[in-house]
Formats: C-alpha cells, structure tokens, sequence
C-alpha cells in the first residue's frame, strides 16, 4: 500500500490532490482498502458508478460484449452502439446521438454542434455561446472556456473566442447577452462542481422560452445530473423544459468511459459525414455497460431513488451542525455550520465513509442504488465526523 502511493507520487502528473487510500476492491456501496480497512462509499466515484461497485449484471453484460468484441473503429456497425442509440432516443424523444468518451468531450460535441447550427442557420458571426458564471463543463480548451470560473481561466491561454457568462437567475443580463450572434446556451440544471446547486426554475424556464424565441440552441450539461441521479432519467425533465443538446457521460456507463450527446429536432441533422469523430466512441464494451445501466433505470427504480434522496435530506436536516442541504434526487450538498467540509471529508475517511466537497459544501453522490441500511450506517458516520468539527 505504501509502494503504491509512493510509486504513484512519482510517476503520475501532479495533477489530482489524492487522498491517503488506495482502494483495492469493492461491491455494491462498500469498498476495500488495500490493507483491508472497509469504507460506505457516497461518491460513486464521482457519480459515475451509478449501481455501486461490481453490480452482478453489469457485469455480465460488460464480459459477455467483452469475449465478443472490444473494439471495432466507426467505419463499422457494432449492436451496442446501436441498441444504445435507440434506446437513448426513444426514451428521451430526442432524434441523434453522438458517441464520446467523457464529459468534457461531450461538450465539444455540443459546443460543435452549436457553433455549425449557428454558421449555417444563423449567419457567419452566429457562433457565441452563453454558459452561466460558477458552471462547470470540462477540462479541454473548450470546456474550460465554457467554465464560468475564473480559477479555471488562467495560464493556458489563449481560450476561444465567443464565450459570455450570465449570473444565474439573472434573465435581464441573459436578455442583453442573446444577440443575433448566439447560437446556443448552455448550462447545468445543479451545478455539480460549483457547490450542488440547482438553478431556480423559472429561471431554466424564461432561458428555454428565449432560445425558442431567437433560434438559439438550449445545450443542457447533463453529465452529473443524468443518467437517474436527480431522481429522474435526466434532471431537465424536473424542470418541464425541452433542451435541444443534452450531454451526458459519468453515471451512464455504471463505471466505464462514454460520454456522449443526444440532439433534438433543430440540430439533429447539423454534424454529417467527417464533421466529427472519436476512435473509441461508442466502444462496443462501454455501450454494453450503458445499456445494462438503462435497463435497470425504469420508472420504480427512478421512484426509489426519489426517495432515498428523501430520507438523506431529511436525515441530514437532524445533524447538528448542517445549515442546509441542496441538490435534488441522490446528488446532494450539505452546507454546514461551522465545520470546514474539506476537514470533514477527512475525518469521515478515517472513521470509514468516502464523500466528496464541491466548494465549501460536502458533496454526496452515493450509488442509485444503495441499501437503505448502508444510507443509515454512513449517515452515522457522516454526523459523528461533521460533530467533532462542529466548533
Ligand atoms: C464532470 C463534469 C464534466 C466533465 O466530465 P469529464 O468526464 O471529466 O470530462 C462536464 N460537465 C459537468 C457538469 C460535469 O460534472
């Protein structure tokens, strides 16, 4: 375990602040540490594996697809790629979809997607996108540049051109932001980085009228908020706004790389043969993996995750010490009272729960589908660890 840390420090980029846990092995909401010390686990790796660890039928369905083939380039059909596909489409009533490999790319995929709609449809100059101040969307040049954070924007100039940030809630600066050379707006209905906060409603909805308005494109980052993790399939359903791109990515695989984006109506037929392309996207392995997590997200799955989310609210509202909880369905922000949330993060992982920060709140994106009892266990932990920082 030691060696292991060691090895890493030196040999990997110095770019993720770790903490002191090697994880060797897990099942379901549990994990295992290298020297056998055992942890609740509320971060799903980033909500990523949305049925816990080694789920039993993902599985099967991954290795199944694995013993057939495992790759095959895009200049050939694969059935997971296009059961996935239909799928997808079907449920969402979306008409496309692209196939990437993360988040960040699916991003570039809209932001392409937009800029082509904007260039073809709209004029020449029609290609600035509006994204929201304290979004999150990724870590290439373009995501970046879509992040509305200032901490992101430093050292790796230039970015590119054409990017404007809105306050959230602030429709009159969106208003006066959507000229005639936009072509998409994009945002995250909870911001997932920026502190598990869900954009106001009426805001997501005066935004969706706009774009309707002026032709400009809705692009909805839903790469944290998919895939069942705010208590429905995708979280704008909450909001009864109809986006014209939604990305996806983390939670839809259950574990494995794939990102991607669903176009609608106005945009579905923009990218043609060589405007885009991705060596891996959607891998025969991954796409298996994917349908295997959609198979299980019908609506009494979705129902249970509502009301997990329920009982963590409530349940975290009792702590001492918890000033508010935000988020919808099982992605959840806890604001504290006095604790520092990085502090608590530490002590938790010492008494054996994993959770995460976003900003200075506590982060949690347990697996859609874990036990109500391992809910009980690791809230227990979570309120002795947010008690002894309680000063
Ligand atoms: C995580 C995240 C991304 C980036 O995803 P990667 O797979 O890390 O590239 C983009 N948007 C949102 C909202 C995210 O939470």
């Amino acid at each position: 375990m030691t060696d292991i840390r060691k090895i890493d420090r030196e040999y990997v980029a110095g770019t993720y602040g770790r903490y002191d846990l090697a994880i060797e092995k897990g099942k379901g909401s549990r994990c295992f540490s290298y020297d056998g010390k055992e942890y609740i686990d509320f971060t799903s790796g980033i909500g990523v594996n949305s049925l816990g660890y080694c789920d039993d039928r993902w599985i099967d369905a991954v290795t199944e697809q694995l013993n057939r083939v495992q790759h095959t380039s895009n200049l050939y059909y694969t059935a997971p790629c296009a059961k996935l596909a239909e799928k997808l489409v079907k449920r969402t009533g979306m008409k496309k979809v692209f196939f990437g490999n993360s988040g960040a790319e699916a991003n570039e995929a809209a932001i392409k997607t937009a800029r082509k709609f904007g260039v073809t449809g709209k004029g020449e100059n029609a290609t600035k996108i509006i994204t929201l101040e304290n979004s999150f969307h990724g870590r290439t040049m373009a995501a970046i540049t879509a992040t509305g954070q200032e901490d992101y924007h430093r050292f790796f100039t230039p970015f590119l051109d054409g990017f404007s940030y809105c306050p959230v809630g602030d429709m009159e600066t969106m208003k006066e932001l959507a000229d005639d050379e936009v072509c998409a707006i994009m945002i995250e209905p909870v911001q997932g980085e920026g502190g598990v906060k869900e954009l106001p409603e009426e805001f997501v909805k005066e935004i969706a009228g706009l774009c309707n308005e002026k032709d400009i494109l809705l692009i909805m980052d839903e790469v944290q908020t998919g895939a069942g993790r705010c208590g429905r399939f995708f979280c704008y359903e909450e909001y009864g706004v109809k986006p014209d791109i939604v990305s996806f990515a983390k939670g839809i695989g259950g574990g494995l790389p794939i990102g991607g984006v669903l176009l609608g109506e106005k945009c579905a037929h923009i990218l043609t043969q060589g405007d885009h392309g991705s060596t891996y996207g959607g891998n025969p392995v991954a796409a298996a993996g994917a349908l295997s997590v959609l198979e299980r997200l019908d609506e009494d799955f979705l129902d249970e995750v509502r009301e997990k989310g329920e009982i963590f609210r409530k349940e975290l509202k009792k702590i001492r010490g918890v000033k508010a909880v935000s988020g919808m369905g099982l992605m959840i922000g806890v604001e504290l009272e006095r604790a520092a949330a990085s502090e608590v993060v530490s002590e938790a992982l010492e008494m054996g729960l994993l959770v995460l920060t976003a900003k200075d709140r506590i982060r949690l994106l347990p697996p859609l589908n874990i036990p109500y009892a391992d809910i009980d266990e690791g809230l227990d932990i979570l309120e002795k660890a947010i008690g002894s920082l309680d000063r």
